[in-house]
């Protein structure tokens, strides 16, 4: 099997973005990030992850996009404001766990939960999300 290595700098000291995002933060200010420093990175991640639900419409201004919203179409979510409220890191044994916590969704809307989750997750964030009105 083949060593795992960094996707953005093919180093293998880190193998996900998260890692990397951290080894680069560590290089620019001599420490790593607090969990506070990287709560307002993921928030900022996930917040771009819901602005990309979006196509630029001439009347709405900003429109959901059908194809990409097509796995949260039945859920109740108020599209023209939802966003990203806070960012929370908390203990889960030794692992720091970020609840995301995304307001103006229904607090069943599992689709667009799992759409955020699954892309931070990817990068190598560990979440959980909750919807919220
Ligand atoms: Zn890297």
């Amino acid at each position: 099997m083949s060593e795992q290595r960094c996707p953005w700098c093919d180093s293998s000291d880190h193998t996900t973005i998260a890692g990397h995002w951290r080894w680069l933060q560590g290089v620019m200010f001599g420490k790593p990030p607090s969990a506070e420093d990287e709560a307002q990175e993921i928030q900022h991640e996930a917040q771009r992850l819901i602005e990309h639900l979006y196509d630029p419409d001439a009347e709405l201004g900003w429109a959901a996009n059908g194809r990409r919203i097509s796995l949260m179409r039945d859920e109740a979510i108020n599209w023209g404001d939802l966003h990203v409220i806070e960012v929370r890191p908390w203990a889960n044994g030794d692992q720091v766990v970020f609840e995301v916590v995304i307001e103006e969704a229904a607090p069943e809307a599992v689709g667009l939960q799992e759409y955020i989750a699954e892309w931070l997750t990817k990068w190598g964030w560990a979440v959980s999300v909750r919807t919220e009105w």
